[in-house]
């Protein structure tokens, strides 16, 4: 890889906890689109920090998927799984800064939590002032206090999130000893370099506590476009809980197609029938941000690849 820092660096971060699906091969080729077409690089991150979730079959799965599909990044695939020395660290240094603190809370106690816009419960306080001496704890929580977080989106425009109300204290050590999703793409993004995170909105709820835990880790924010989320006929997310069907690896042509269309790129009919190695030369010379379309979700309703 270029030592010399890029104008651009980019990355795509499937979870693998499945097959490559529509979704994830929209958020793929939007991210390596807009990289490729600002002269950047475009890395490959697994993210696998939640084990019990990921498996190595679904990882080499997508891996194959995303080679059959045309795609090249740029060094080594980082894999969180690998990567928790990095993690402590970090959660060391907000340790010392007395920016977390050790919650005892079992799921139990918390039940009755208020419940934050992306469905997770939020936290109550109990633990914030100090653990009794008969509470062994549990997990660490990053205080939020009153911070507010904005950001310009380039795809969905201004967002502004209060934290108290939109996520509250959350975990970044969890009870089950692995590290939060939250920290590990904040230091990750950090490591690598990346200066623009294409992916999608829904993961838009994430980027607040992310963009809160650079600040408080003195980490760069990078700049943000969340791409619509393809759902199905229901409204609901392409994903192994909806049964979206996986991506035909022998036959990938029509399913990136698909998503370019997707992505309001509108290539020609004639190229429905075309390979990636087609695709991607069109793509690149088209690609064009701000024909994606506005707004978190979006139907997917293209060529037979509709989640069932
Ligand atoms: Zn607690």
């Amino acid at each position: 890889m270029n030592t010399l820092d890029p104008v651009y660096r980019g990355r795509f971060a499937p979870s693998p906890t499945g097959p490559l699906h529509f979704g994830s091969l929209v958020a793929a080729a939007g991210s390596f689109l807009e990289a490729r077409t600002k002269g950047g690089e475009w890395l490959l991150r697994m993210e696998d920090v939640d084990a019990p979730r990921c498996s190595q079959a679904a990882a080499d799965d997508i891996l194959r998927t995303l080679e059959a599909c045309g795609f090249a990044w740029d060094g080594e695939v980082v894999w969180q799984s690998r990567r928790t020395a990095a993690y402590a660290v970090a959660l060391e240094r907000l340790k010392a800064a007395g920016l977390v603190f050790a919650c005892a809370c079992t799921r139990k106690e918390l039940a009755d939590s208020a419940i934050a816009p992306d469905g997770a419960a939020i936290y109550p306080g109990t633990c914030r002032q100090g653990l009794a001496a008969s509470r062994p704890a549990r997990a660490w929580r990053l205080r939020v206090g009153n911070a507010h977080v904005g950001f310009d989106d380039a795809i969905q425009g201004r967002i502004d999130s209060d934290l108290a109300v939109d996520a509250g204290d959350f975990i970044v050590l969890r009870a089950d000893g692995l590290f939060a999703y939250q920290l590990a793409v904040a230091v990750d993004d950090a490591d690598a370099g990346i200066t623009h995170v294409v992916r999608g909105a829904d993961l838009l709820a994430s980027t607040a506590r992310q963009i809160f835990l650079q600040q408080c880790l003195g980490l760069p924010t990078p700049c943000y476009a969340h791409l619509p989320v393809a759902v199905n006929a229901a409204g609901e997310k392409l994903s192994k809980q909806t049964r979206a069907t996986a991506l035909d690896a022998a036959r990938p042509g029509p399913a990136l197609f698909a998503a370019l269309e997707f992505l309001g790129q509108r290539p020609p009919a004639e190229m429905s029938g075309a390979s990636p190695g087609e695709l991607w030369p069109w793509a690149t010379r088209h690609w064009r941000l701000d024909r994606v379309p506005r707004g978190p979700l979006c139907p997917a309703v293209t060529g037979g690849i509709i989640a069932p």
